[in-house]
């Protein structure tokens, strides 16, 4: 999943990617205001980290705007310590959630989880399907009880289709968040990494839509759910 790290102080956006990607994202850095606005408006993030100090244009205003032009994106600030009335003003804008600088990265990733969750709607983090299980916090996918070995694209392809789960994720949408935006793959790339997935979780798990894309469904009993 595609997260947007909005932070002009180097060595916090970089702590910050670091963690992300370690924990199975793909994170995205802005330094600017100006280009947050403009990459949060224009790209498709599962989520958005925005600090509220930053050049060109403030972080309220950048949030205050992409909610104005009904971007849904979950969006968690980094304020100031102690400042209340910025975390005040932030959630007023449309922030989901804040942490005060300076935060601990662990919290940081368990906020971003808890974000991720419940703007999906879950209540919980570990999620079943079938005789699969799925738990975000550990990276850890099981199959019957048994922990697979899953490849860090295969395990991103798993989590956005679970993250997903009863929608139909088109292919360019898949590759976009398995690959990120700056890849030249292909989607019989894709279709690839799908086989092997399917060889470690089952091959109704995972089920194609011809020329619409993926979906894993909730109930795997239910059979087909119309697209
Ligand atoms: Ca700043």
């Amino acid at each position: 999943m595609r997260i947007l790290v909005v932070e002009d102080e180097q060595k916090i956006a970089s702590d910050i990617a670091r963690a992300l990607e370690a924990s199975g994202y793909i994170p995205d850095i802005v330094r600017d205001g100006e280009q947050a606005w403009f990459r949060g408006d224009t790209e498709d993030y599962g989520a958005i980290i925005l600090d509220l100090g930053l050049p060109e244009l403030d972080g309220i205003s950048v949030l205050k705007r992409w909610r104005a032009s009904d971007m849904t994106t979950p969006v968690l600030i980094l304020t100031a310590r102690g400042s209340w009335s910025e975390r005040v003003e932030g959630i007023d804008a449309g922030a989901d959630d804040y942490l005060a600088k300076p935060f601990q990265i662990e919290e940081l990733l368990a906020r971003l989880r808890a974000v991720l969750r419940r703007t999906a709607g879950h209540a919980s983090s570990v999620i079943t399907i079938g005789s699969l299980l799925f738990d975000p916090r550990q990276m850890r996918v099981c199959l019957d009880g048994t922990p697979l070995q899953l490849s860090p694209l295969e395990y991103r392809v798993i989590a956005y289709l679970i993250h997903h789960r009863d929608r139909v994720v088109p292919q360019h949408e898949l590759v976009e968040h398995v690959y990120g935006t700056n890849s030249d793959r292909e989607t019989n790339t894709l279709e690839v990494l799908i086989g092997r997935l399917r060889r470690k979780v089952g091959t109704k798990l995972i089920e194609t839509r011809r020329g619409y894309g993926y979906i894993i469904a909730s109930d795997p009993t239910k059979g087909n759910i119309p697209t």
